[in-house]
């Protein structure tokens, strides 16, 4: 929906008609992490909160913030890729009868690459920007008009960017998460923020009767029948291993103590509220729709092809 909108206001103020201005969806601004992540350095090193793209770092410390509380529910319960990977596994699993996981250390490994690719992120961003090239490049053309030139990006895809989306297509439908589990940076982000939330899937050795079932539902494909606390941070806090546990109170999403469980009705509902609150408290304090004027956007969105990044 934000993208039907987004496209729409870029015609508007694009096109012929520029006297019917269809207003820009901020939420858009969720496809734009690499900003987001220079627009907190920025806020770290100068104290000041990105005007550019306020909405997406909101959404970033949002995401964050959620991961620290009930671990990467982000990835399960809002991402739109997350979805989207979801849903081909599922048509795979329909069309091939199973999805398929590679061998141990080939997983390992590949597993690895979205922490290769976080870090040379951080690294480039956190190490060898100062604060002041983090401001400098949250006031380019190129930062301010991102999100049109990712629209364009799609709207005049080459050879290679289709033949990448297949072959992602193809690996997803092949292997559950491909996505999520190699390659999603942000997603291995979360994982690390995760790991100090108080809330873990938890398993009591006394009463579970080790049928596996839990880790056969894992779509991370960890294995919770052998787990007393689940730490890794894989864990999407989709809470699948909870529901299909048999035996009751034996495994929970709960904290250390006092007992506080939640099931996957309570969790959704409690991430529901969170982002409602979050993303309200964004709009009522000026933290959600940029300064950006309409003039500046009908100056740059026809130069989007030429703007580089310096
Ligand atoms: S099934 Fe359980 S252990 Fe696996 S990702 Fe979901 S909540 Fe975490
Ligand atoms: S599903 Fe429940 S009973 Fe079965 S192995 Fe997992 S925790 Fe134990």
């Amino acid at each position: 929906m934000i993208g039907v909108q987004f496209i729409r206001f870029v015609n508007s103020v694009s096109g012929a008609d520029a006297q019917q201005i269809t207003s820009r969806p901020a939420g858009v601004e969720a496809f734009l992490p690499i900003s987001a992540l220079v627009a907190l350095k920025s806020w770290i090193a100068n104290g000041v909160f990105d005007q550019i793209h306020p909405a997406g770092l909101m959404i970033f410390l949002a995401a964050i913030s959620l991961s620290i509380l009930w671990k990467r529910v982000f990835c399960s319960w809002i991402c739109p890729f997350g979805t989207l990977s979801e849903g081909l596994a599922l048509w795979g699993q329909k069309l091939l009868g199973r999805n398929f996981s590679l061998p141990r250390w080939p997983d390992y490994f590949l597993r690895s690459l979205k922490y290769f690719i976080l870090a040379f992120f951080i690294f480039f961003i956190f190490v060898l920007m100062d604060g002041a090239a983090a401001y400098a490049f949250l006031q380019t053309p190129y930062n301010i008009i991102a999100d049109v030139k990712m629209l364009n990006f799609f709207k005049n895809i080459s050879g290679i960017g289709i033949s990448v989306i297949i072959g992602l297509i193809i690996l997803s439908i092949l292997i559950r998460n491909f996505w999520c589990r190699y390659l999603c940076p942000y997603g291995a982000l979360l994982g690390l923020f995760s790991m100090l939330s108080p809330w873990k899937v938890r398993r009591n050795p006394t009463s579970c009767i080790s049928c596996t079932k839990c880790s056969i539902a894992c779509p991370n494909q960890i294995r919770v029948d052998k787990a007393l606390n689940v730490w890794s941070p894989e864990c999407s806090g989709c809470l699948n291993c909870v529901e299909e546990c048999p035996v009751s109170d034996t495994l929970k999403f709960d904290l250390p103590k006092p007992s506080f469980s939640l099931n996957q009705k309570t969790l959704s509902l409690g991430i529901i509220i969170f982002w409602i609150v979050f993303i309200g408290v964004a709009k009522l304090s000026g933290h959600w729709e940029n300064g950006i004027s309409i003039e500046l956007y009908k100056k740059l969105i026809p130069l989007a092809e030429q703007l580089n990044h310096f």
